[in-house]
């Protein structure tokens, strides 16, 4: 169904918006509207019962003008194609924000990996590895951890890439694992580079970060590091929740460290509240804090609102409910196109998905540079170029939406445009001197 939160529909607006402030060659946008390439791939996997099970996998190849395709790997059973194109688009857009030389692509398995063995799941992942193998490679198409897989999957697809390859291969994935090639770092890049993000565009704005209040939707990787470091650079965390439900403490979190510890006891982040060390639900009221629903989280008077968990959490029905006056985009594709234009009439700032969660993949360029260069860079120099990275991507950003006088998302699009059309114009006149010789 074509509507306002299928996100390829709102990916291509974002697209025609972009380009109607900043024209492209009618080519380029041809390409940009349409993916490169769409892979499908039968994965026949024996299961332990001795059964056998076909499941589908893919790759979408979105644009490759920057440099080799990037971006996750998701298994999910109901794998969505125009989600997955959408979210190859946007990782070509991000790339380009952010400035890492890298196109966009996606993909994944229709399988729900929660019900596969561990034996059945390295199986899954290895036979899908040997089909996609033709069209992956560290200059060609370079996958990465998306829902439901992770470093131990990337390792499986490097073993079977390299078997194939007849050499180890470490940069045809990103986020391995530390001793397969993976980078310091990368665990905690997105969340920090949210948090570069939202520093740098409050300084632009003139704003002190100290003591503004902050909602966090989502406390997974990303949205976990992002409360600690905002903790850390002196903002207020008052509200934090996962898919279960959440936690309310007007006062302020007083340690994000014992809330994640807690979760990872209990499963769940509700009823962690702590005092020192302790957290239990029976701390709530000597906190003055209350237990909050994941939708009502987004609705609290915060400074910033965060949501940082799954696509389409912020719609026309909550839009106008909304209380911050800058939203954090942590997840991809969060808000839909009707609560984007909810919030450019209520003048709320929004620091759009592909320049504030970029940090994710500007670590993953950083990985796949040090495995193509054989070098292992220390935490702390990764973490300088990332906050050197998004600083200026921030700039940039900010700039643009000044001088064109449009909200950061399509300042950020246009931007984007600007860094795709050069390399496209670049690529064009080389090809013309080749010709001519
Ligand atoms: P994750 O699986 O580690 O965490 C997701 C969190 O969201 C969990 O706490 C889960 O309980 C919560 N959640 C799920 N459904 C929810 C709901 N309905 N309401 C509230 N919370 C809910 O995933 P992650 O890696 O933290 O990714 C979060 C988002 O950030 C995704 O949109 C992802 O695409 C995006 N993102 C992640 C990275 C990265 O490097 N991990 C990079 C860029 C963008």
């Amino acid at each position: 169904m074509m509507t306002d939160n299928n996100p390829w529909t709102r990916a291509q607006k974002q697209l025609q918006t972009a380009a109607k402030n900043f024209p492209i060659d009618p080519m380029l946008l041809a390409r940009l509207q349409n993916p490169d390439r769409i892979v499908e791939v039968s994965v026949p996997l024996s299961m332990d019962d001795g059964s056998i099970n076909v499941y589908q996998g893919f790759r979408v190849q979105h644009n490759n003008i920057l440099g080799p395709y990037k971006g996750g790997l998701r298994y999910h059973p109901r794998v969505d194609m125009d989600e997955v194109k959408a979210l190859s688009f946007w990782m070509t857009i991000k790339n380009a924000v952010v400035g890492v030389p890298f196109g966009g692509g996606k993909g994944g398995v229709n399988v729900d990996p929660k019900k596969l063995s561990a034996g059945e799941l390295e199986r899954l992942t290895r036979e899908f590895t040997r089909k996609l193998f033709p069209v992956i490679g560290p200059e060609i198409d370079v996958p990465a951890p998306d829902v439901n897989t992770n470093g131990k999957i990337m390792a499986w697809i490097l073993d079977e890439y390299s078997k194939l390859a007849g050499h180890e291969t470490p940069a045809v994935v990103t986020g391995k694992p530390l001793e397969r090639g993976g980078s310091l770092g990368r665990p905690e890049a997105t969340g920090l580079g949210g948090s570069y993000a939202l520093l740098s565009i409050l300084k632009m704005m003139r704003k002190r970060p100290e003591g503004l209040t902050v909602a966090i939707q989502g406390f997974g990787n990303v949205g976990s590091y992002l409360a600690e470091y905002l903790h850390e650079a002196g903002l207020k965390v008052v509200a934090l929740s996962d898919s279960k439900g959440g936690i309310y403490v007007p006062a302020g979190i007083a340690s994000i460290h014992e809330v994640q510890r807690c979760k990872e006891k209990s499963g769940k982040i509700g009823g962690c509240y702590c005092i020192g060390s302790v957290c239990d639900l029976s701390n709530m009221k000597k906190l003055g804090g209350r237990e909050i629903s994941s939708e009502k989280i987004l609705e609290l008077p915060v400074d910033i609102l965060v949501p940082a968990a799954l696509e389409n959490a912020l719609t026309k029905e909550n839009a106008k409910k909304i209380k911050a006056s800058i939203i954090l985009e942590m997840a991809n594709g969060p808000t839909t196109a009707e609560a984007d234009a909810i919030f450019k009439s209520k003048g709320i700032i929004v620091i759009p998905d592909v320049l504030a969660n970029s940090g994710g993949v500007a670590v993953s360029y950083f990985e796949w540079y040090q495995n193509v260069h054989k070098k292992h860079w220390g935490k702390k120099d990764v973490f300088k170029k990332l906050k050197g990275k998004m600083e200026r991507a921030c700039e940039k950003v900010h700039d643009i939406s000044l001088r064109y006088k449009v909200p950061l998302r399509e300042a950020a699009y246009i931007s984007a445009l600007k860094s795709l059309s050069e390399k496209n114009a670049g690529a064009h006149k080389a090809s013309a001197r080749k010709k001519r010789r």
